[in-house]
């Protein structure tokens, strides 16, 4: 999206937010509910943080405001299942909203959970099984942590050495952006050696960050409960759009079949990692459609309407981050108006 248009949008988005207008235009953009797209609920920390990595986190307080913001609206509350049910039988109804959690951080089984327990609400987790089985390794948490507790990050990586100045708060920022953005360039074969690079002159304990992610035994408890949709994303949570088909449908197919081995249940729900366009376009919706999904989640903003039911394999979600803990903003994009303008004036968004 190109400036003027970015900065239109925002104005409209402004006017409809302190007008109220789009109260009145709610009816025709609402569609059938939303699927909500959240990562982590941790209560909020009073040491200084990273933007990127803050943003994927709401407090528990805000997650049970949603809940009862939703409730209060006349909501159903519903899981994957049923919104495959409603879009296959066309039912109309109460709009619905579903709650789905990327990823499979710990908080998933120890906030999220006991909340929507006490409510007896369902809600999904999309675990990407590399967390589990500890093969994956949070860089982002460790690159925060370096961030923050150095006034200078260097390493030597592919013979260029990098001295980066960390000493402001707005350094801290965009040497955390410049080192993720070369981890996230880097083919998943020379992950391990990036890692290597930029972790190894400074005393990190890997081991520390393992806990923040969701155990085996904590997935199968969850998966036990029905009120919990364990789904599919993928072994690595790489950018699918890097891999090649095969590749691709590997990481898919694996990640899969390692949660229905573990949970002894099948698994019928899948989100792209990352998924945005950028991560996922109609190449990898066309190959994850055929790997026995009743429905894929993308992060593509938008509402359900009834004619998703011809796009089960991108399915939007309207994501939640610790930017928008605010409930008249959410009250402004569960009307579906804000996916509509972004959309270029169309309700489905199906590439
Ligand atoms: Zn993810």
């Amino acid at each position: 999206m190109n400036g003027m248009k970015h900065n239109l949008l925002n104005v409209c988005i402004g006017l409809m937010r302190y007008t109220k207008l789009y109260r009145l235009l709610c009816p025709f953009f609402i569609g059938s509910g939303v699927i909500l797209v959240l990562h982590r609920v941790l209560p909020e920390k009073s040491c200084p943080r990273i933007a990127a990595n803050s943003r994927i986190e709401i407090t528990p307080q805000f997650l049970e405001q949603l809940i009862q913001f939703f409730l209060g609206k006349g909501y159903e509350i519903v899981s994957l299942d049923t919104v495959y049910q409603r879009l296959m039988r066309s039912e109309t109804g109460s709009p619905f909203v579903c709650f789905t959690f990327d990823d499979g951080y710990a908080d998933a089984f120890e906030v999220i959970y006991p909340l929507f327990k006490k409510y007896q609400l369902p809600y999904a987790v999309y675990v990407l099984t590399a967390f589990p089985d500890r093969e994956s390794l949070l860089w982002w948490y460790m690159l925060e942590d370096l961030v923050l507790h150095h006034d200078s990050v260097k390493f030597c990586y592919q013979k260029k050495d990098y001295n980066i100045k960390t000493v402001s708060r707005a350094e801290k920022e965009v040497a955390y952006t410049n080192i993720r953005d070369l981890f996230l360039s880097v083919p998943p074969e020379q992950m391990e050696d990036v890692v290597e690079a930029v972790f190894s002159p400074y005393s990190f304990n890997r081991q520390d960050y393992a806990d923040q992610q969701m155990s085996w035994e904590q997935i199968v408890t969850l998966a036990q409960d029905p009120l919990v949709t364990i789904g599919a994303h993928t072994v690595h949570h790489y950018n699918l759009k890097q891999l090649t088909p095969d590749q691709v449908l590997w990481e898919i197919q694996a990640g899969k079949k390692r949660l229905e081995e573990k949970t002894g249940q099948q698994i019928h729900h899948f989100a792209y990692p990352f998924g945005s366009s950028k991560e996922a376009g109609s190449r990898e919706y066309k190959l994850a459609a055929g790997c026995g999904f009743d429905t894929m989640t993308t992060v593509c903003e938008g509402n359900i309407f009834p004619e998703h039911r011809q796009h089960l394999e991108c399915l939007p979600r309207v994501e939640i981050t610790g930017r928008h803990q605010d409930l008249t903003l959410v009250d402004l994009r569960r009307c579906g108006l804000v996916a509509f303008l972004r959309n270029g004036l169309k309700r489905v968004a199906a590439e």
